[in-house]
């Protein structure tokens, strides 16, 4: 087992993440290892930003305190632990076979002549972000849009927790008229679900009611104004982790069209109940679940 990631977080005025972010360099130059990765968002409504430091393992104490001291943020209100999700993006890369989900074959560039002209082909690299289609999660929620296929006909989808855009790629394939939003809270992996959308000709479209295609936004969870202005969503899908999936799960509600359809996935067998009973409690009801390995994804509708 590799050793679990650990974050550093906290919320900062922006014109502040320049020094931080300098410090982070001079100090891992300075005790010889790799500079951890920093992301930066805009807080929605808010003059902040969400600081993110991913660490590879677990810092010193030392060189946590020496940072924060350097940059001048020694009473920056941060927490500080072990990431509580995987390592996506490993995970990801280790899962380069094509993979085929119902209708779908996902596969990365180096196998494009295995592309098969009765599939929906989708192109996918493991990169920075989550999402070649091998992992149970994408693969169950593929094969639960796959049994939707031609069932509905939503006017509008949202695939919360992009990742490399997998499951709005495959959304779009099957509903190319629907107006499709792909929104993550990793800045590097809304731009790497941009690219995807352009190798597999999926066209990007503007926040503006009806148009076919994906619009493509940052934001945690719902919190953002032009995923709002969208809502309600006939089709959810959100592959991200059990506790996001509860915390966030009035919120995913609240955006679902009346009789809409919510996939979602990154849960355990073990959670699912848990998940359950959280949407349950916000009236929704299960349609059907797809198990694979450990994993479990689930179908609910208002
Ligand atoms: N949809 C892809 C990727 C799933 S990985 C697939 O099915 O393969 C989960 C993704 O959720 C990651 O890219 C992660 O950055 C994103 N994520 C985690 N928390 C989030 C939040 N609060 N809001 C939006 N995205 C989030």
């Amino acid at each position: 087992m590799t050793e679990p990631g650990w974050k550093l977080s906290g919320d900062l005025e922006n014109d502040r993440a320049p020094q931080l972010e300098i410090t982070l360099e001079s100090l891992s130059d300075f005790y010889g290892i790799d500079p951890p990765t920093l992301s930066r968002f805009e807080k929605p409504n808010s003059d902040l930003w969400q600081i993110d430091i991913f660490f590879d393992g677990r810092p010193t104490d030392k060189f946590v305190k020496e940072l924060l001291d350097k940059a001048g943020l020694l009473q920056w209100h941060h927490t500080f632990g072990p990431v509580e999700d995987r390592d996506w993006v490993s995970e990801s890369q280790k899962l380069l076979a094509p993979v085929q989900a119902g209708r779908f074959f996902v596969f990365g560039a180096h196998d494009a002549d295995k592309a098969d002209a009765n599939l929906v082909n989708l192109q996918v690299d493991a990169g920075q972000a989550f999402g070649t289609g091998k992992h149970e999660t994408t693969a169950a929620c593929l094969a639960l849009l796959d049994a939707l296929g031609s069932d509905i006909s939503p006017g509008k989808f949202l695939d919360l927790g992009t990742g490399s855009g997998v499951l709005a790629l495959a959304a779009n394939k099957l509903w190319p008229a629907a107006s499709g939003t792909a929104t993550d809270i990793d800045p590097i992996a809304t731009d790497v679900a941009v690219e995807n959308a352009s190798i597999n000709k999926v066209p990007i479209r503007e926040f503006k009611p009806g148009i076919p295609g994906v619009a493509f936004k940052t934001a945690d969870g719902l919190d953002d104004a032009e995923l709002q202005s969208e809502a309600p969503y006939d089709v959810i899908i959100a592959n991200i982790l059990a506790g996001p999936l509860v915390a966030m799960a009035s919120d995913i509600v609240a955006a679902l069209a009346p009789g809409g359809v919510l996939i979602l996935s990154g849960l355990l067998i073990t959670q699912q109940s848990e998940v359950m009973q959280a949407y349950q409690d916000q009236g929704l009801q299960l349609i059907k679940s797809e198990e694979s390995g450990e994993w479990s994804a689930l179908q609910l509708t208002s």
